[in-house]
């Protein structure tokens, strides 16, 4: 397990709000409960709750949403979560997030952006590097050694990016919002589209607009695909060619040729699969099949908070659950920086700091 922590690693698929720590909710949720607003016991029971069902899940987000959607909140648990992934040695951080209006609380999509980047800025544990321009005035990163990188003593560094979520139950208007906002915001850390949400909830049709002009304008796109067995959706996502997807846990023999062909990256979510029923079991999860048909994958948490895990632990559960050892994983871990949606530049640093933690951990 701590060779899991020391490894450097890359997490392509983390949702904001699904990330954060249970003692911060819980705080949140006395100050609510001091106002009156909620009754702390009950919440309590329902944060620290395990195994939920991804229906559950839903439910539980609607929740966190009421303890963590205002400005100040969302700054402070946007720092949260990168000091976290900083601090179990992950490089480089995609954090996905959906973009809110809330008239009660005076926000708006872009309001709720600013303080999702306040946050980032704010962070103090770790160097954040958040800006394609940092790699310029940066020159001591490719000089770094790992074990500043890794180790505890001086301060990491990692980079972040963000990916903004369509929720499936928003209209063809608010997903073009949030495109077009992505647009806005890519000189500050925004570099790509994510579709999530309840799988259950809305139709492919509704998003697609909003997701070509996406592509027409150049922006990366990740999707989570299959949660639940919706063919024509499956069809429709695997058509589409996104950059990544997520999940692809429901998929028949011909959908999953089709990917397999496709050569599209899969964001991997072992535990938050178990946990929601997507995969029957660790030993049964279709990631054994994508690592052996040698299909492009990366370990992923999905919602480290609402799970109760952590990349590292997802490198653990590779490795006890099929048997993969060291070079395996570490090869596992550096594989991911071809897919992520920073540019040349990062992806070169990236190759630096695997290239010099190989040396330490193989
Ligand atoms: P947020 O976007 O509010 O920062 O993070 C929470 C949101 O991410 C949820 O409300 C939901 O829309 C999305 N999300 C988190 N985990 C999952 C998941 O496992 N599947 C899907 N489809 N959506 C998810």
């Amino acid at each position: 397990r701590e060779w899991c922590v020391a490894l450097p690693k890359v997490e392509l698929h983390a949702h904001l709000n699904g990330s954060v720590r249970d003692s911060t909710l819980l705080e949140l949720a006395k100050q609510l409960s001091d106002k009156g607003l909620i009754v702390f016991e009950d919440v309590k029971g329902v944060i620290m709750k395990n195994g939920r069902s991804l229906q559950e899940c839903f439910r539980l987000f609607e929740l966190y949403h009421i303890l963590t959607t205002d400005h100040d909140t969302v700054a402070r648990i946007t720092k949260e979560v990168v000091e976290d992934f900083a601090a179990e040695n992950v490089v480089y951080l995609e954090i996905r997030t959906t973009p809110k209006n809330n008239e009660a609380k005076g926000m708006t999509k872009r309001s709720y952006m600013n303080a999702v980047i306040k946050g980032l800025k704010t962070v103090e544990a770790v160097e954040v590097m958040l800006f394609d321009s940092n790699l310029r005035t940066d020159k001591t990163l490719t000089s770094t050694p790992m074990s500043e990188l890794g180790g505890d003593t001086r301060k990491k560094k990692i980079y972040v990016r963000l990916l903004l979520s369509i929720d499936r139950r928003e209209t063809t208007l608010a997903a073009l919002d949030t495109v077009n906002l992505a647009m806005e915001l890519k000189d500050q850390g925004v570099i790509g589209i994510d579709l999530s949400g309840n799988p259950v909830v809305g139709e492919w049709e509704t998003y697609l607009p909003a997701l070509e002009h996406a592509k027409e304008l150049g922006i990366p796109i990740t999707i989570h695909c299959g949660e639940v067995a919706n063919r024509k959706e499956i069809q429709a996502v695997l058509d589409f060619c996104p950059q990544r997807l997520g999940h692809v846990c429901c998929l028949n023999d011909d959908e999953w040729k089709k990917l397999k062909s496709s050569m599209i990256p899969v964001e991997i979510c072992l535990t938050s699969n178990v946990m929601t029923g997507g995969a029957p079991s660790l030993e049964l999860h279709h990631f054994a099949d994508l690592y052996n048909a040698k299909h492009p994958v990366s370990l992923c948490t999905d919602d480290s908070g609402l799970f109760s895990t952590s990349l590292s632990n997802e490198y653990y559960l590779v490795a006890s659950t099929f048997g993969l050892g060291k070079a395996e994983l570490f090869q596992l871990a550096q594989d991911a920086v071809e897919f992520v949606f920073a540019g040349d530049e990062v992806k070169k640093s990236l190759r630096e700091v695997f290239k010099r933690a190989e040396k330490e951990l193989k």
